[in-house]
């Protein structure tokens, strides 16, 4: 449907619109020609790039839509932001600890993350967080740091212990966390089987549950962590062994993307407790781990929504800090280091989804023109004809209950064949018509009912973007998170459609159809009309952490191409590590087809059909080679075939 359009258009009123100053915090603006910038260097002007010719350049190198773009200087400015804000917040309330941060590798695993994190965050000994067997063997190699450490969570069977005490060997910090009763035991056999000294740690259950969508780690009944009782058998277990020694951390996690300061400060009162308790217990500590959770402002709101945080990376930094040495003050205990597991946080800003539109379905269009209903077709429209004579500012909730009623009637009617195909086709054309002629009337009123918003969702046009919602934003799928998503160019030019977005995978719950709107959630996204001379390209934002690892291969749609930007010392821009996405024979050879076989297969079936003079040999050679190039293609819409 159709927007209004009323007076000037700046790009501020893009910004405005889109919200992007209050989501991009300080990496994303738009500049003076309309087109999204993405500054990677100290938020500077100078290391700004339109991610526009981003796109363009990607595409004259050969490169196609979709595309994922990583900004490691973004990463960067994530990893020092963290470390400087606790040592700030240790600087000023005097606090006698460090801070070290771990990344926890499970919220973007990529070889490029890892690496990056391990050279660039080696300045503030920032360590890895593993919850699997594969993560730390990852861990173990790109880790080269003595003062980092490396927080082994998860299930662990004597392989993992075994990995993780052989680390310590190598001389890096290992820490085993006890996250099941159970696990006490193999520690103890495993470190006296291979003579190594173990670090451990344990996992308590936090009885704060924290607001949120993914806070599960919190509470009784969360799977993971040791509960008080569990935790002393531990500690008993340890004394009665002789190795209470090796018992240097206490950690906790309260779950992911807490919006709300008040949890986090809780959570980090009853850990501090818990801590000094230990202590008491005879323990050395040292080290106390308060996990992740620390939130983004997806939505730009700053509030306490599931898609956003009511608090900065100080405030959080300064809260924990002032909570802990509160208690240690008053325990008379030292000032641990503080270890925190931050990887939303690092890695949100990092990635871009960039995607193309393929083609519109448009509701309703006010410039179509209406035209004369033939006169066969008049008397079965007659009643949705009464209510469009009828219909008045005053009565418009009248008139739409009504023509509910006739559309349903003439569609009775159709399924009892005294309505045919051309009169339901005009009475449906009709009653758009007039659903529009009621929305265009209450949409002058200040207040919007929400059965006139339902209208505006119902009129939008739907806009196919070339993605697969399952691979790339599995979490709006899942739990329905709101990422920001706008136009990358033409923002100098007032948005004139109102839409909700589609993917590719032609699966109905592959689309959007929430958005970020003003003090509330929208249920459409303003776009443009789509150029006819060029690609219409959306920007998804802030999808660095958790989308590219849960993504999966729904309709066989693979992983996108992807390809790292980054601004390095001498303020060149310089494009690597580009990545193809998967080819159609890769995603299929995942499900265990063999695409050398599928080849053969449909070589057999175009030989019979030449034998048979169905096919010349020449149309054999053509059918073959489009059927290989398929193999080898992007699985993803291709707008121009290779040559
Ligand atoms: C997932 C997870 C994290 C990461 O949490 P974020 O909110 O993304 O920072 C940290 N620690 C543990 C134990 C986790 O399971």
């Amino acid at each position: 449907m159709e927007l209004k359009p009323t007076g000037t258009w700046s790009v501020k009123d893009a910004a405005e619109l889109y919200r992007i100053e209050e989501w991009g915090n300080g990496y994303f603006h738009i500049s003076d020609e309309g087109e999204v910038e993405v500054r990677l260097k100290d938020k500077s002007l100078d290391s700004s790039i339109s991610l526009l010719k981003i796109a363009k350049g990607l595409q004259e190198r050969g490169m196609k839509l979709p595309v994922l773009l990583r900004f490691s200087n973004i990463l960067d400015d994530r990893i020092q932001h963290i470390n400087e804000s606790f040592a700030q917040a240790m600087h000023d309330v005097g606090y006698l600890g460090e801070y070290r941060g771990v990344y926890p590798v499970k919220v973007n695993q990529q070889q490029q993350v890892i690496e990056e994190i391990c050279r660039f965050g080696k300045q503030y000994h920032h360590g890895l967080e593993t919850g699997s067997k594969a993560e730390l063997i990852a861990a173990l190699a790109y880790i080269d740091d003595p003062e980092a450490y490396v927080i082994c969570n998860g299930y662990k069977d004597e392989e993992y212990i075994d990995l993780a005490l052989r680390g310590i060997s190598l001389g890096i910090q290992t820490v085993l966390v006890v996250e099941m009763p159970g696990e006490t035991e193999i520690i103890i056999e495993r470190a006296r089987a291979l003579k190594i000294k173990p670090n451990i740690g344990i996992r308590m259950k936090p009885s704060t549950i924290a607001g949120g969508h993914w806070t599960d780690s919190g509470g009784d009944r969360s799977v993971f962590g040791l509960d008080t009782t569990q935790v002393i058998a531990v500690v008993d277990h340890l004394k009665r062994e002789g190795m209470l020694d090796c018992l240097k951390l206490l950690h906790y996690h309260l779950g992911s993307q807490i919006p709300n300061i008040h949890d986090i400060r809780v959570g980090a009162t009853e850990a501090a407790r818990f801590y000094a308790g230990l202590i008491h217990e005879g323990a050395p500590m040292g080290l106390l781990d308060i996990g992740g959770g620390l939130a983004i402002d997806y939505d730009g709101s700053c509030s306490n929504s599931s898609n956003s945080r009511n608090y900065t990376t100080t405030e959080y930094c300064v809260d924990i800090v002032e909570e802990v040495m509160t208690i240690c003050k008053e325990q008379k205990i030292d000032h641990p280091t503080i270890l925190s597991e931050s990887g939303r946080a690092l890695v949100s800003y990092y990635s871009v989804l960039l995607l193309n539109i393929l083609d519109t379905n448009v509701f309703w269009d006010e410039n179509h023109k209406e035209e004369e209903i033939p006169e066969v077709l008049l008397p079965a429209l007659e009643n949705l004809l009464y209510v469009k004579k009828m219909l008045t500012e005053k009565n418009t909730q009248e008139c739409l209950n009504d023509l509910n009623y006739y559309r349903e009637e003439i569609r009775n009617k159709f399924l009892y064949g005294t309505v045919n195909i051309r009169e339901r086709a005009v009475a449906e054309h009709l009653y758009w018509s007039i659903i529009a002629d009621i929305y265009k009337m209450e949409a002058k009123n200040q207040y919007v009912s929400p059965q006139i918003k339902e209208l505006e969702h119902q009129l939008s046009d739907i806009y196919y973007g070339n993605f697969s919602l399952f691979q790339s934003l599995p979490d709006v799928w899942a739990i329905d998170q709101l990422f920001p998503i706008m136009p990358i160019h033409m923002l100098d030019k007032k948005p004139d459609r109102k839409a909700i977005l589609s993917d590719i995978t032609c699966d109905s719950e592959g689309k959007i159809d929430q958005f970020i709107g003003r003090n509330e959630i929208a249920n459409t996204l303003s776009l443009h009309s789509i150029p006819l001379d060029e690609d219409y390209i959306l920007g998804v934002f802030l999808v660095g952490a958790y989308q590219e690892t849960l993504g999966d291969l729904h309709n066989l749609l693979g992983d996108t191409n992807v390809v790292s930007l980054t601004y390095d010392e001498e303020g060149k821009f310089q494009l690597h590590n580009e990545l193809e996405g998967d080819t159609v024979s890769d995603v299929l050879s995942y499900v265990e087809y063999d695409p050398k076989q599928l080849e053969s297969m449909i070589r057999t079936k175009a030989e019979k059909a030449v034998q048979e003079g169905r096919i010349t040999a020449q149309q054999r050679r053509k059918i073959i080679s489009a059927y290989t190039a398929g193999l080898r293609g992007y699985t993803y819409y291709e707008t121009d075939q290779e040559d």
